[in-house]
C-alpha cells in the first residue's frame, strides 16, 4: 500500500508559497518555482523534512546518512515543469514497520516529494465544447510517501493499517492527515493468488482513496473482480485504477508505466541532504508516547475495549491522561470520556473532567446533571463544581437533612404510608415524588434508604 500524506507545514516543499485553504480562489498561492517557470531554484522545507524524519523515527525505519531529491519526468498539465521533484534509490528512510494487531507489517520506505495541481474538466458534452482548466494551488505542496511491503492480506487489514497510520501521524504531530482535506490517500495495490501457492498474481494499483470505507469497499471489489477475470480463463491485466464512489466499482485509468518511463535522474538544482545524525536523534528522543506503547499501558489499568477506543485517538488518551493526574478515578473517568465525549468530542479540560467525575461518583451530583454541566463546562470553560452550585444541582446527602424531610413526607402522605406498611411496595414511588418534590437536589440512593428506615 502506498500512502500519501501532506504533513503539517505552512509552506511548499520547495518555495515560500503558503498551503493554500481548501475555499482558495483557483491559482492564488503560486509563484515562479511551483509554477515551473525557467531559471529558478527550489529550496527543500526544514519543517517537511523534519515531519517525514519524525513519522519514519515513529515506524522504526533506518535514516541513511545521505538522501537526495530526483526527478520523475512526466507530461501532464498539473505539473507545468514537466517534472515531478520525488526520491528514487536514496529516499529519506528505509526499512521500518508498524505493529499492527500483534504482529508486524513491514514499511519499505518514507519519503517526500511535492504535490501536483489540479486539472477541472468542464463544459457541455452534448456540443462536445470541452474546456479544462488548471488550477496549481496544491502544485508543489508538500506530500510524504509511505509504502508497505505486500504485508497487508485483506480489506480489513488495509482499512485497520491506514487508520493505525492516522493516529500515528497525529501522535507524533507530522500531519492533521484528515482524509476529507486530501491529506491522506491511500492507493492500495492488490493481487491474488490461489489458496497455498507462495506467488502472488499480477497487481493493480488502486488510486487517490481518501476515505476508509472507500478503501474496504474498494479492495472488496477489486479482490472479486480479479478472481472473476482469473477463474473465467482471463489474465488481470496490471494497470492503475480508480474507484468510482456513485458506482461503488473499479474502473480502468491507465496502463502502467513501468520504472524507466518516467526517466528519473538527481535533481540538479538541490545538492544531496546530508542528515546532521545530532539532529535526528533529538527528533527521536522528542518522539511521544506511540500509539502502541499508549494502548498496552491503557490496556493495563481498563477494560481492553475501553483502552482501545481511548488509546485509538490521541486527543482522548491525552484528555484521559491528564484528567488522571488531576484525580479523577481511572475506570469512571474512562467510561465518561468513550460514554459521553467520544460521541461528540466536545473536550473539556482534563482538569475539569477529573473534578466532574468526581462529583458524579460521590454522589454529590446525578449522572444526569452530570451531562448537563459537562457540556456546560465545555462551552464556557468554567468548572464543574461552580457550574453544579450555580444550578443548585448539589445533591443532599446528608442523613440528618434528609431526616428530616423524610418525616415530613411520611407525615402529610397517610395513605402511601399505610399502603407500603401493608405490603403495597410501589407506595414507595408515591412517597419518593413526594420528596423529590420538596428537595430536587436530595440524592435518591440516600433519601429512598432514610424512609425505608423510618417506614420499617
Ligand atoms: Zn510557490
Amino acid at each position: 500500500m502506498e500512502v500519501h500524506v501532506q504533513p503539517r507545514t505552512r509552506s511548499k516543499m520547495f518555495c515560500g508559497c503558503a498551503i493554500a485553504p481548501l475555499n482558495a480562489e483557483p491559482n492564488t498561492h503560486v509563484c515562479e518555482v511551483c509554477l515551473g517557470l525557467p531559471g529558478v531554484l527550489p529550496v527543500p522545507n526544514k519543517a517537511a523534512v523534519e515531519a517525514c524524519l519524525k513519522t519514519a523515527l515513529a515506524l522504526n525505519c533506518e535514516i541513511p546518512r545521505h538522501t537526495k531529491f530526483d526527478r520523475k519526468n512526466y507530461m501532464y498539465p498539473d505539473l507545468p515543469k514537466g517534472y515531478q521533484i520525488s526520491q528514487y534509490d536514496l529516499p529519506m528512510s528505509v526499512n521500518g514497520y508498524l505493529e499492527l494487531g500483534g504482529r508486524r507489517v513491514r514499511i519499505r520506505r518514507v519519503h517526500l516529494e511535492e504535490d501536483t495541481g489540479k486539472l477541472i474538466h468542464a463544459g457541455d458534452k452534448l456540443h462536445k465544447a470541452w474546456e479544462s482548466y488548471v488550477d496549481l494551488n496544491r502544485a508543489g505542496v508538500p506530500l510524504m510517501e509511505i509504502v508497505s511491503e505486500p504485508d497487508l492480506r485483506s480489506a480489513d487489514e488495509a482499512r485497520d493499517y491506514a487508520m493505525e497510520l492516522r493516529t500515528l501521524l497525529r501522535t507524533v504531530g507530522a500531519s492533521e492527515a484528515d482524509m476529507e482535506k486530501g491529506q491522506l490517500r491511500a492507493e492500495p495495490n492488490i493481487s491474488i493468488r490461489r489458496a497455498g501457492s507462495e506467488e502472488l498474481g499480477v497487481k493493480t494499483e488502486l488510486k487517490n482513496i481518501n476515505s476508509f470505507r472507500a478503501l474496504h469497499r474498494a479492495i472488496l471489489y477489486e479482490v472479486e473482480r480479479q478472481r472473476e477475470v482469473l477463474e473465467s480463463g482471463g489474465k488481470v491485466v496490471q494497470e492503475t485504477r480508480g474507484w468510482s464512489e456513485a458506482e461503488q466499482r473499479t474502473f480502468e485509468q491507465r496502463s502502467k508505466e513501468a520504472a524507466e518511463d518516467y526517466r528519473y535522474f538527481p535533481e540538479p538544482d538541490i545538492p544531496p541532504l546530508e542528515l546532521d545524525r545530532a539532529w535526528v536523534e533529538e527528533l527521536r528522543a522528542a518522539l511521544p508516547e506511540l500509539p502502541a506503547v499508549r494502548r498496552a499501558r491503557l490496556a493495563g489499568m481498563l477494560p481492553v475495549a475501553v483502552a482501545q477506543a481511548i488509546g485509538g485517538d490521541r486527543d482522548l488518551a491525552d484528555l484521559y491522561d491528564t484528567a488522571i493526574a488531576n484525580g479523577g478515578p481511572p475506570v469512571s473517568t474512562a467510561n465518561w470520556i468513550v460514554n459521553e465525549i467520544a460521541p461528540t468530542m466536545k473536550l473539556p479540560s482534563g482538569e475539569n473532567l477529573a473534578e466532574l467525575v468526581k462529583l458524579v461518583d460521590g454522589g454529590r451530583i446525578t449522572r444526569d446533571q452530570g451531562r448537563e454541566v459537562l457540556l456546560e463546562s465545555v462551552e464556557s470553560g468554567r468548572t464543574p463544581a461552580e457550574i453544579a452550585a450555580e444550578h443548585g444541582y448539589e445533591q443532599v446527602s446528608d442523613d440528618s437533612e434528609l431526616r428530616v424531610l423524610a418525616e415530613a413526607v411520611i407525615d402529610s402522605n397517610p395513605k402511601a404510608v399505610a399502603d407500603f406498611r401493608g405490603g403495597k411496595k410501589q407506595a414507595m414511588q408515591a412517597l419518593m415524588a413526594d420528596l423529590r418534590k420538596r428537595a430536587p437536589q436530595a440524592n435518591p440512593k440516600v433519601a429512598n434508604q432514610v424512609l425505608l428506615e423510618l417506614l420499617g
